[in-house]
């Protein structure tokens, strides 16, 4: 346990406000985290409110707390959400590991006077913009480390079903439905809590995986059939998507979620490279890679693509054409030739 503080979240006593942030492009764990905090200390008597930078996917919104996320890029947000920084007595900021990866909402978090706790399971955090760290790499999403942490402070028992539901979906989402990444015992002790709470997992699945449009399914086959690039030599898959592909197919931002994984179904396959053009800011393509075994998708990332994250999923961002983008992806891909062969 690398955390500062043997309790979790510091709190003193009732009312007051707390601010909980998430990365940009919020995935599962972010939400299901954010949320799952956001329900820990209402009970607790506080007020809680979480902000993200940007728009989530749909097949979140059914979380129990989510029709309350302000977005940053709403402008209908703008308001409350610079009122609910200035007011707030502390800042949570989970499934992140640098200020960076809040996007527009880096500047207002930074100049809050309000302490900061991160809370996160990402490798290498930077641990000077926040005053307490609750970093654990080893484990598989903040959920968990939430979980880790209710645990320690002997609340683990106490939660309620919306808090084990919010936690269960970021555990869920960051492994894969617990398909990767999800090895340790302990991940399995702490599912039979949120069980024993009363959480569907059942119905969880089918909300978060079960969910695609018409355009996201016709898409998903379109891109296998005819965007895909596959380098046996080098067990890796390239595709891409362009916006012009996205309207095509009507499909929004958060619809293309999974995508990059798909390619490793292929038997033998250690690497996907998605590379997507970015529906807010066109001409910006953004990475995720994804790999299998030992092959180190951060290194590629951060060497490569200005990114980061975890050893079998990270993601970057090229400012190019897509024809550029390739060429680059062929370029990293060249240079880790000998681990992909
Ligand atoms: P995704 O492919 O789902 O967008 O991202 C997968 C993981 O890669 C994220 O959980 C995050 O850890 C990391 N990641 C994605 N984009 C970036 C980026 O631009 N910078 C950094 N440092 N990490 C990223
Ligand atoms: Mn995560």
């Amino acid at each position: 346990m690398k955390s500062e503080e043997a309790t979790f979240l510091p709190l003193k006593g009732d009312g007051g406000s707390v601010i909980i942030c998430a990365h940009v492009n919020p995935d599962g764990d972010a939400i299901g985290s954010a949320l799952a905090l956001k329900h820990i200390l209402e009970r607790k008597g506080k007020q809680a409110t979480v902000i993200v930078p940007n728009i989530f996917p749909d097949f979140l919104k059914w979380l129990p707390g989510a029709d309350a996320i302000l977005v940053f890029t709403n402008a209908k947000h703008k308001d409350q959400i610079k009122t609910a920084i200035s007011e707030a007595e502390l800042v949570i900021v989970c499934d992140l590991n640098q200020p960076n990866r809040l996007a527009a909402l880096e500047q207002d978090i930074m100049e809050s006077k309000a302490p900061r706790i991160l809370i996160d399971h990402h490798l290498d955090p930077m641990r000077d913009f926040c005053q307490t760290v609750f970093s654990e790499p080893d484990m598989c999403a903040t959920g968990e480390v939430i979980c880790h942490l209710l645990r320690e402070a002997g609340e683990l028992d106490s939660i309620t079903l919306d808090e084990a539901t919010c936690l269960y979906t970021a555990m869920m989402c960051d492994t894969g439905a617990f398909s990767f990444n999800s090895n340790r015992p302990v991940i399995y002790e702490y599912i039979s809590h949120l069980l024993a709470r009363g959480i569907d997992k059942d119905q969880i699945y089918r909300n978060v995986f079960y969910t695609a449009t018409e355009g996201r399914l016709r898409l998903q086959g379109y891109l296998l059939y005819a965007g895909m690039k596959v380098l046996h030599d080098r067990h890796t898959a390239i595709i891409t998507l362009t916006n012009e592909e996205r309207r095509r197919f009507k499909i929004k931002n958060g619809d293309t979620e999974g995508f990059v994984n798909i390619p490793l179904t292929i038997l033998g396959m250690r690497l996907s490279i998605f590379i997507n053009e970015d529906t807010e800011h066109p001409g910006t393509m953004k990475l995720s890679l994804r790999s299998v075994g030992d092959f180190p998708c951060d290194q590629m990332a951060s060497r490569f693509f200005g990114g980061g994250g975890h050893k079998n999923a990270s993601g970057g961002k090229l400012q190019c054409t897509m024809n550029e983008a390739v060429e680059k992806v062929m370029a990293a891909i060249n240079h880790y030739t000998d681990m992909l062969k």
